[in-house]
């Protein structure tokens, strides 16, 4: 049987609770959560991490026939319900109750719902769930509930991808399990104490939660003795596959005894994971969560429609103009991640690439560094970014457009979380608008139109910026009392020499801190005017050829324009000796001149880019001196060169 119920994410709904709650002395919240099949699990008492989620549309399912849709059961919980009502339903014991009211679960949300049941009866269970959903008690309390305090050696193993999940997960079931006696939970992965945890499994273990390679080894070493175990949860499923895993797993099914309970979880199910299911699971039952949009309400979403070949000078511009102060970039491969993040550094963003081929151990340093602001913008895939939970994200920005629907939502669900509000901004190319239709109907609301920021907008946003910087450095000064005071002595020394006034000597000082770099963006025309739908002989003609022309002429007049070959009037055409070949994109050549030349990226004019070489357009009377510094501008690792065509 296979059940397909609508989910939503509890992501650290309860841990507030957990922190402040005293186990076996329920003082529970006094409101009542309604449950209907569509609508979200709402926890009052926890408003900032409960993110209310929206139904993907059935034919954007990912689940396989034969399913049969199953309406969330259990239309009770009146006003006066007594406390865990809801989860005394299940039958489960009087203990575990109190557990639970401890730490503040009133209503069991759709996973658990549908998979309680089945495990207390001792069935196998295959689940498909996204991280958030409350699968931790999902198999916790059932496996709890069919517990032998009695019997002294394991009966219940979870295996998991990462020791700081087997932490969790062990803590989960010491506090669903605070008012049992005698329930022993130990978590076991590499890198803590063996001689310890030997001790622990002697001295009488009911419960072993662990990483796959420290949990072998145990039991080639006798140390973990498995005869007596009635239950295994493989938590994360797909991730134990993504990390290597898979074959330990294995193995480890292979030396239970042949009487025993399989409950296998996992976000997604590729083949891998589905044959496992089909070899080593009895008769399973199948639960499926379909994951809802993040609240809408809370998250601003809007798009823009821009070419191709623009999408990494739009990004800039809009993190210049709609930056905030956490951002995720979602691209759909590793090499665009690597693009973006590359162009976005030379821009002097601090940035960090999340892809599937960063380690494990650096993914968490990663997210660590984002979490505590020392990275501001992630580039991330989709697979690499899951179940990604840092708060101050404050932008999403889908710089390709998500596969699904489902991913939509997952994406920007990283925004707007622990109640705070929340930006996500779609890039879409002309041919891609025709998918808008389909996302908005997974977020069950109008993703509204933006256009890609404009000069005006983008120099009021530095001019902003800097009023905000100069006030948060007279706040809170930066430097230490002695280099202050230093500071003061050149002050007044150079207010002397040149005889000038406070204010000219501040101009002087802002002027230094802009580091040589032009204050505003020149021009008035706005960014991509005609461009989006622009016909198809503004396209990119073959591959050799990216065009960046178009917007940048005064008014956008393109009756001026001489011909499809030469530069435009105001412009000369150089030649650089970067194409192809070294794997050089538009975004790369204007980042470099840019930062090299002191020219705005828009004052940079078309890009051609060939396979040994590229051309590029500059506005005419290049000063000699910044002429020689891009001649040795190295861009992809090569010299530019840079020469003038036609001189
Ligand atoms: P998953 O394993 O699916 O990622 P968890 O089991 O870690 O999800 O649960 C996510 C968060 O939701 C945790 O903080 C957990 O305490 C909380 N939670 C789970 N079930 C409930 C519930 N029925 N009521 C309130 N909070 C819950
Ligand atoms: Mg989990």
């Amino acid at each position: 049987m296979t059940q397909i119920i609508d989910g939503s994410t509890l992501v650290g709904a309860a841990d507030s609770q957990a922190a402040l709650a005293q186990p076996c002395e329920a003082e529970t919240a006094s409101s009542t959560i309604s449950l209907g099949s569509d609508t979200a699990l709402d926890f009052p008492e926890a408003p900032d991490s409960a993110i209310a989620q929206v139904v993907i549309p059935a034919d954007d399912a990912v689940t396989e026939a034969p399913a049969t849709e199953t309406a969330a059961t259990e239309p009770t919980a009146p006003e006066t319900a007594a406390p865990v009502s809801a989860f005394a339903a299940f039958g489960l014991r009087r203990e575990l109750l109190e557990g639970l009211a401890a730490i503040g679960f009133e209503e069991p949300s759709p996973i658990q719902k549908a998979a309680i049941p089945e495990l207390m009866l001792g069935r196998d269970l295959v689940g498909q769930a996204q991280t958030g959903t409350g699968k931790t008690a999902a198999f916790g309390l059932p496996l709890l509930e069919r517990l032998d305090p009695g019997q002294r050696t394991p009966q219940v193993l979870v295996l998991t991808p990462t020791r700081e999940l087997a932490m969790q997960v062990a803590e989960a079931f010491n506090s669903y399990a605070a008012c049992m006696k005698g329930v022993k939970v130990l978590p076991v992965y590499g890198g803590a104490d063996f001689r310890d945890q030997i001790q622990q499994l002697r001295r009488g273990v009911q419960i072993v939660v662990g990483t796959p390679g420290r949990v072998m080894d145990h039991m080639r070493q006798g140390t973990l003795d498995l005869s007596g175990l009635r239950s295994l949860v493989l938590d994360e499923a797909d991730e134990m596959l993504r990390m290597g895993f898979i074959d330990d797993v294995k193995w480890v099914l292979e030396q239970l005894p042949a009487e025993r309970q399989v409950v296998l979880f996992s976000a997604t199910m590729p083949p891998e994971i589905r044959r496992i299911s089909q070899n080593h699971l009895k008769n399973p039952a199948e639960v499926t969560i379909r994951q809802k949009a993040a609240d809408g309400r809370r998250i601003r979403q809007r798009h823009l429609v821009v070419n191709g070949p623009q999408k990494l000078e739009a990004l800039e511009r809009v993190l210049e103009a709609v930056g905030s102060e956490g951002v995720i970039i979602f691209a759909r491969t590793k090499a665009i991640t690597l693009t973006v993040a590359e162009s976005l550094e030379q821009h002097g963003y601090d940035v960090a690439v999340l892809n599937g081929d960063v380690p494990q151990t650096q993914r968490e340093r990663t997210i660590e560094r984002l979490r505590d602001g020392r990275v501001n913008v992630l580039v991330a895939t989709d697979v690499a970014a899951r179940g990604l939970d840092v708060d101050r994200i404050g932008l999403v920005i889908n710089y390709d457009i998500p596969f699904d629907g489902e991913a939509y939502v997952h994406r920007i669900g990283r925004t707007g979380r622990a109640g705070r509000s929340g930006e996500a901004i779609l890039f879409l190319t002309p041919r891609e608008r025709r998918f808008l239709g389909g996302l908005e109907r997974a977020v069950n609301q109008p993703i509204e139109p933006m256009e890609v920021p404009g000069n005006a907008s983008i120099n009021q946003h530095r001019l902003d910026r800097l009023r905000q910087k100069l006030t948060a450095a007279l706040q809170q000064p930066a430097c230490n009392p002695e280099e202050r005071a230093l500071l003061g002595e050149i002050l007044q020394r150079v207010a002397q020499e040149q005889a000038c006034t406070p204010e000219q000597l501040a101009l002087a000082a802002l002027e230094l801190g802009l580091g040589g770099k032009p204050l505003l963006l020149q021009g008035e025309e706005r960014w991509g005017q005609g461009r989006a739908g622009a016909p198809t002989r503004e396209r990119d003609r073959d591959r050799g050829e990216r065009d960046r022309g178009g917007e940048r002429r005064p008014f956008n007049d393109r009756h001026q324009e001489r011909g499809e070959d030469g530069p435009e009037d105001n412009m000369e055409r150089f030649r650089i000796e970067v194409g192809w070949r070294d794997r050089v994109k538009p975004g790369n050549i204007v980042g470099a001149i840019a930062n090299e030349s002191g020219l705005a990226g828009r004052s940079i004019g078309k890009i051609r880019i060939f396979d040994a070489h590229s051309t590029v357009d500059l506005p005419k009377g290049m000063p000699d001196d910044v002429f020689a510094d891009l001649r040795r501008l190295r861009v992809m690792n090569k010299e530019l060169q840079i020469s003038r065509l036609g001189s």
